[in-house]
């Protein structure tokens, strides 16, 4: 039975979280954020996703991620979203920072995936009818489309915020060039770029690789880091083989595959640097991410609330030894 009465924590906002300002913005997001790509699909229990959600905004957890096409089916996460919304979090909506994101493959036909402006703005629309809102706080381009000019997408971007449908617009997985082309074109239209959305975490490095971290700080761009825990991997998740209720069991994006030897190695070292610091491997890596305060957040993913109760530990971590780090270096590295 969903409670049919929802009223958050008085405390939520002294209960732990902290906020950091997201680039050079008026906005705080929390240091860790919830995603709804996976868990709050029509196939996973509704019970459990309005526990999830109500437990994140008890704690402080302001800012949540959608995108049209999570589910499964796509869609579904933001039509469960709007069963959230309507039914818990409605009083609260100036409270919550709510993103979406359209740029893959949403419905059939010419105009339902990429970059174009029909698609986006199509997209929006259905996604804030599924969501029960009339504007969401942060659109993204959720992907480079090479085909459509970049001006096209970028004016829809500043067009939507012009209409009133979004308060900010992001910029998620794009490459280095095509950003800076982003960040200026929107900053001179009066709607810069709030913050930039790619995977970070341990074992994959390529915002920091390919000088997209760097970028957004010096174009006063927030980063939000997603996948944080490589979908699970950086978690004692896999440690004594694949649980039949994990990720990699349900046999979604994260494939069997990815836990090779190598890895399995690398996340077993890892686990024992996060044991001598006397914290969890899942605290620690979340911790990793947030040592630099050119991040602003980590979206985590969790299918319990257990998990998300165990993540939110992360907050506060001690810091990194310069010894520390190193090792963690050489795991990832060798
Ligand atoms: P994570 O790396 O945080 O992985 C989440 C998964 O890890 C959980 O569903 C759970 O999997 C497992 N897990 C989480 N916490 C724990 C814990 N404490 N102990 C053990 N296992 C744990 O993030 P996601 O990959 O889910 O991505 C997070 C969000 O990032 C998405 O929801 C979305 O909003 C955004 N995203 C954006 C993308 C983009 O293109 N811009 C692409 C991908 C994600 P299990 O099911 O095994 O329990």
């Amino acid at each position: 039975m969903i409670p049919p009465i929802y009223s958050p924590a008085p405390d939520r906002y002294s209960n732990g979280m902290k906020y950091r300002r997201c680039g050079r913005s008026g906005i705080l997001l929390p240091e860790i954020s919830l995603g709804l790509w996976h868990n709050f699909g029509a196939v996973d229990p509704l019970k459990r996703s309005f526990e999830i959600a109500h437990y994140a905004l008890d704690h402080g957890i302001t800012h949540f991620d959608l995108a049209n096409n999570y589910g499964p089916p796509y869609g579904s996460a933001e039509e469960t979203f709007g069963q959230i919304m309507k039914k818990s979090f409605q009083p609260y909506r100036h409270e919550l920072f709510i993103s979406t994101k359209a740029g893959y493959d949403m419905w059939p036909g010419p105009y339902g995936n990429w970059g174009s402006r029909k698609y986006l703005m199509n997209s929006l629309e259905q996604s804030l009818q599924r969501m029960n809102l009339d504007y969401v706080d942060l659109f993204y381009i959720h992907r480079y489309d090479p085909e459509t000019p970049w001006e096209e997408t970028l004016q829809t971007l500043v067009d939507i915020v012009r209409q009133g449908k979004a308060l900010y617009v992001g910029i998620s997985r794009w490459p280095h060039e095509a950003t800076a082309f982003g960040y200026q074109y929107l900053r001179e239209r009066d709607v810069p770029c709030l913050i930039y959305q790619g995977c970070y975490n341990l074992i994959r490095r390529e915002p920091e690789e390919e000088g997209i971290l760097n970028q957004a700080k010096e174009h006063g761009v927030g980063f939000i880091s997603f996948s944080p825990l490589a979908q699970g991997l950086l978690t004692d998740r896999y440690l004594n083989g694949i649980p039949e209720d994990s990720r990699i069991a349900h046999g979604g994006h994260l494939k069997k595959e990815a836990l090779t030897e190598t890895t399995l190695q690398r996340i077993r070292a890892l686990n024992e640097i996060a044991q001598q610091r006397g914290q969890t491997l899942a605290e620690m890596a979340l911790a990793w991410i947030l040592k630099d305060d050119f991040v602003t957040s980590v979206i985590v993913g969790a299918s319990s609330v257990e998990q998300l109760a165990k993540n939110l530990k992360a907050i506060g971590s001690p810091a990194f030894t310069a010894e520390e780090l190193e090792t963690i270096e050489r795991i990832i590295k060798n």
